[in-house]
């Protein structure tokens, strides 16, 4: 990442570099309010902080103030040297690594980057409204400053401050009840967050101490598939049982996902509604200290056990057999801790003391086997079935970062914008379908660039090629539609319930 080396002062390093709650970005909120006197500055995030940050790319930070001047100084610190649409030498993308150069990105904002739709998805109707004028954007630029409170009365005025600013990404905030730009001319009362999507966050972070074949920023096909399990789980939470109809997933360009819950009915939620909505979803708690994280009354709710039926189906193959997590006789005691007899307990580690290399599937196998043999006087089978249930949950149960959820006004990266860490789109996932996404088909940044090269170069500029837009030369297009059709059915809904509130109204006033 390029550093900034101007004379724009470092502020708040620690404060701005760690993620913080969105408790206290309130507090930063009213201290913004009664700093509004003084002078603003930029803040820079270190390197390794923003590491930290592209990773837990979802997170909220300290914000920080700009003048015009000290924007424009950031937009113009990114080489000068910028060709507006052609491609970079090749050099330049190599010495980048699958990660997205300055001039990369500002082509794929310039030729690739839906905004229409990203409007559209924001607005819901047509043509402008507050819910877009007066959503916050926030660019985290590529000198790593960090913009917050911006907004724009179109998709176009938007357009074009992405591609001058240039930012290595941005993230979408609530709809306030002013102009963002405007919240330090407003009472203080005036300026508060009105509406947001409801989001969650499944990151692998989260799933480390369990998945064997990965670990850090790394990710596979393996463990990959706790990110799929997740996805069908709370999607149909989200559909079944609150009746949400428009559920956005969002691969977060590395290795997890986001949920847009873009009902009106879920934008409107406040923090205490949300926070109930996350713990309902949320069955897996405690640190990796803690010998076991599932504890469920029983009988289970039916939303456990309809849980259970969709991740039974991938337990044998995600766990069992790719994760095979207790196979090394040093890693069996991670299950016995989970089962519930003594007795049967002892056989088990008796039987598997004396096998070196016996599968998770195998061992697995053997618990019921074992406890049907009769080994163990005291065995209760209703309290090892209940324990085996446990078992399944605790390794595939959905791991929500559930803070991410909990606050109205909490930022999260935006669809389609580039991981600064492997130069890859954030594209959507097709819930119908989530086990067909692969992230290691999902195009970067670079990927793109040269299929928009290899088309042209190919049908040359032939009429019927000219009449394509950029995106239907790339792999992003199957992405780009989806979208659209996300986007036109929250907007068909919408505009169904405006016109039919406009009606009542006009029929009251009638009257
Ligand atoms: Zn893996």
């Amino acid at each position: 990442m390029p550093h900034f080396e101007g004379d724009i002062e470092k502020i708040g390093m620690e404060e701005s570099s760690s993620p913080q709650s969105s408790s206290s970005a309130v507090h930063e909120l009213e201290r913004d309010a009664a700093e509004a006197s003084s002078p603003p500055a930029v803040g820079v995030h270190d390197a390794a902080n923003l590491n930290d940050m592209n990773d837990n790319d979802d997170r909220q930070f300290e914000f920080e103030e700009f003048t015009e001047e000290e924007i424009e100084a950031a937009a113009t610190s990114v080489p000068e040297s910028r060709p507006s649409v052609n491609i970079p030498p090749h050099s330049a993308i190599q010495s980048a690594g699958p990660g997205a150069t300055p001039e990369l990105m500002e082509m794929f904002y310039q030729r690739l980057f839906p905004f229409k739709a990203l409007f559209q998805w924001l607005n819901h109707f047509p043509s402008p409204t507050s819910s877009f004028t007066n959503r916050e954007i926030a660019f985290t630029l590529q000198n790593d400053a960090y913009l917050r409170y911006q907004s724009f009365p179109t998709y176009d005025a938007m357009k074009k401050e992405v591609i001058r600013l240039n930012p290595s990404r941005f993230e979408i905030g609530p709809v306030y009840s002013a102009n963002p730009r405007d919240r330090k001319i407003v009472r203080k009362a005036a300026f508060r967050p009105l509406e947001k999507e409801l989001v969650f966050d499944i990151d692998m972070t989260d799933y480390d101490e369990i998945r064997t074949c990965c670990s850090g920023t790394k990710i596979c096909n393996k463990c990959w598939n706790f990110i799929t399990v997740a996805i069908k789980v709370l999607d149909v939470a989200l559909r079944v049982d609150f009746g949400f109809k428009h559920v956005l997933w969002v691969y977060s360009g590395r290795r997890g996902a986001h949920a847009w819950v873009c009902d009106k009915r879920a934008r409107e939620l406040d923090d205490a509604k949300r926070r109930a909505v996350a713990s309902y979803l949320e069955l897996v708690r405690g640190g990796a200290q803690s010998n076991k994280k599932v504890n469920l009354k029983r009988p289970l709710h039916p939303m456990v056990t309809r849980s259970l039926n969709i991740l039974r189906e991938s337990f044998s193959s995600t766990i069992l057999v790719d994760q095979d997590p207790w196979r090394a006789p040093e890693h069996v005691d991670k299950l016995l801790k989970l089962l519930p007899d003594k007795a049967l307990n002892q056989e088990l580690k008796k039987r598997w003391e004396t096998t070196s290399d016996q599968s998770s599937a195998s061992k697995w196998a053997d618990i019921d086997s074992l406890a049907q043999q009769g080994v163990s006087k005291s065995l209760d089978a209703k309290e090892l079935k209940e324990a085996k249930q446990d078992v399944v949950l605790e390794y595939l149960y959905p791991r929500l970062d559930a803070e991410v959820s909990k606050h109205l006004n909490h930022l999260l990266k935006s669809p389609f914008c580039i991981h600064p860490g492997t130069g890859r789109v954030c594209v959507p996932i097709n819930s119908a379908r989530p086990e067909t996404f692969d992230p290691m088909d999902v195009p970067t940044v670079s990927q793109l660039i040269d299929e928009i090269d290899e088309y042209d170069a190919t049908h040359g500029t032939s009429e019927s090629s000219e009449k394509l837009a950029d995106y239907e030369k790339t792999s992003l297009k199957p992405y780009v539609e989806y979208f659209h059709r996300f986007v036109s059915d929250l907007m068909k809904e919408e505009m169904k319930e405006k016109r039919q509130l406009d009606q009542e109204n006009g029929e009251s006033l009638d009257f």
